[in-house]
């Protein structure tokens, strides 16, 4: 991941309050770094490949050698785009054949521009990436597994309102052909099992994303979904006293970057208390007390 994760691969974020007028990714990631360096946060543009939760401080380790002890540590690194999980897929996107998980990273290049491009997804993303190939191809095609989207109103209006945008229902990619280059894709109806052959010059794959957790190492209790297990949904404590997690990481409802920035302060205040109470509090028993007397009330 680059710095600022998923939002630097977005074009206009419309659903952030205060941007009456929408906001590109990258520049409101830009506008969050500097406000947070304005008061006096340290940024280090490493990854953190490792991380010690047992010692006291935690003990992290970065891509760069650096170890950096903490006292606390919130868990913020969001989630990265699934594939399909087809072997032609995987294949073509490692060669630069045509097929990306990135329609805003690589749908400018050459070979993309006037070709038939084919979408796979129905969520916002797969609409946004429809919305930004139509710029460029001469037809996008939407492939979806059901008949309605799960993408919001706004986003499924535009996308329906865009002329060069058409929609597969009801199908899903099995194979992906081409030697070098894409040529086709395969498609086969969830309904009726038929199978056909799609043309197509490029392949973009929008179906969601799976959460970055694979540098903790076990040492974070995590869901059966692969998420990061907070002690209660409305806190982000978890199953490691003073450590907690933010953002897309531990979010597998809300996935919004307003809901991100709201868990982060969440994250923050809680980070925040535990120091205060000298890291010697049960963050996750506090959570856990809480949700008792809610649940009692
Ligand atoms: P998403 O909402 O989880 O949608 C994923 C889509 O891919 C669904 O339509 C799903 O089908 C389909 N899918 C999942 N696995 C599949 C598979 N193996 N094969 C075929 N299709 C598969 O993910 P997203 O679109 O990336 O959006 C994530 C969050 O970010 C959402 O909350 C969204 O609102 C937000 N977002 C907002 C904007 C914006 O406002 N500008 C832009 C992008 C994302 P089913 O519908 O059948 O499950």
């Amino acid at each position: 991941m680059i710095p600022g994760g998923q939002l630097m691969f977005t074009t206009e974020v419309e659903n952030y309050p205060g941007f009456p007028e929408g906001v590109t990714g990258m520049q409101m990631m830009a506008d969050f770094r500097e406000q947070a360096v304005r008061f006096e946060t340290r940024v280090i543009t490493e990854d953190v490949t490792e991380v010690d939760f047992s010692v006291r401080p935690f003990l992290l380790t970065t891509s760069g050698g650096t170890e950096i002890e903490s006292d606390t540590v919130i868990i913020a690194t969001g989630a990265n785009a699934k594939w399909i999980g087809l072997d032609n897929e995987e294949r073509l996107a490692q060669s630069g054949g045509g097929v990306s998980a990135c329609a805003v990273c690589d749908g400018a290049l050459p070979h993309f521009r006037n070709q038939v491009i084919a979408i796979v997804g129905g969520g916002d993303t797969a609409m946004e990436d429809a919305l930004y190939m139509a710029k460029f191809a001469k037809e996008v095609v939407v492939v979806h597994r059901r008949d309605t989207l799960r993408a919001s109103n706004i986003m499924r209006d535009r996308a329906f309102a865009e002329e060069k945008i058409r929609f597969e229902w009801n199908q899903n990619v099995v194979d992906v052909l081409g030697d070098d280059v894409i040529t086709a894709v395969r498609l086969k109806d969830t309904v009726t099992g038929e199978e056909r052959e799609l043309e197509v010059g490029g392949l973009f794959v929008a179906i969601g994303h799976d959460p970055n957790t694979g540098f903790l190492g076990g040492q974070v209790a995590l869901k059966d979904n692969g998420f990061v297990e907070t002690a209660t949904s409305w806190r982000t404590a978890t199953s490691i006293p003073g450590v907690f997690a933010a953002g897309d990481v531990m979010d597998d409802f809300y996935k919004q970057a307003v809901t991100a920035a709201g868990t982060g302060c969440m994250a923050a205040l809680e980070a925040e208390r535990w120091l205060a109470e000298g890291g010697h509090g049960d963050s996750g028993a506090q959570a856990d007390s809480a949700q008792a007397e809610s649940e009692s009330a």
